[in-house]
């Protein structure tokens, strides 16, 4: 089932997300329409507070890049993470730029660090700590910031956030155009 996507502006992507206990109700099917959801919005990764729930659950699904071959492989990777943590960074920042289904319209470079020492449960509820890097390292901090009330253009400087508020504020009002369904704080 297709969910609809909250917008920026609505106070659960400000929140402290929940973490999700082991007898949540129905947690596979929701992971699964989570994916369902960030696939039919053309997203590389879904926060549960993006679909109007506060808790601790992410979906990250991209085809990767490699480099050598300047394609994208044809297998997908695929990441539930549940109650995930960030233990640890490595490396140095790096700038890429990001977009968010919550906020359309806008993509913006971010500076992140490169490498995260990551613990969280898959799906299954097996206990993972892994050092990862590039996408799943990119996207897993942006997904991990909204399960605690952050979005990627809190990150940006003083002086970009000005340049965006315009578009920002046209988020928030539900001046948007997108190919998705969307939830706003404000009606149109
Ligand atoms: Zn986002």
């Amino acid at each position: 089932m297709i969910l609809p996507i909250v917008g920026y502006g609505s106070p659960i992507l400000r929140k402290e997300a929940e973490p999700v206990p082991k007898d949540y109700p129905n947690l596979k099917e929701l992971i699964a329409n989570m994916y369902e959801t960030m696939y039919h919005s053309d997203g590389v990764g879904l926060a549960a507070p993006q679909i109007d729930l506060s808790i601790q659950l992410v979906v990250i699904g991209f085809r990767p890049y490699d480099e050598k071959t300047d394609s994208y492989g044809p297998e997908e990777e695929r990441h539930t993470l549940i109650n995930p943590e960030i233990l640890e960074t490595k490396g140095a920042n790096k700038l890429f730029n990001e977009g968010c289904l919550s906020i359309p319209g806008i993509h913006e470079d971010v500076l992140r660090p490169e490498t995260i020492v990551l613990h969280y449960f898959d799906e299954d509820w097996n206990e993972h700590t892994e050092e990862i890097s590039g996408m799943f390292a990119r996207v897993a901090q942006h997904e991990i910031d909204h399960l605690h009330g952050k979005v990627f253009t809190d990150r940006l400087s003083q002086l970009r956030r000005t340049m965006i508020r315009r578009k920002l504020n046209d988020v928030v009002g539900g001046k948007v155009n997108v190919n998705y369904r969307m939830k706003f704080s404000k009606k149109k």
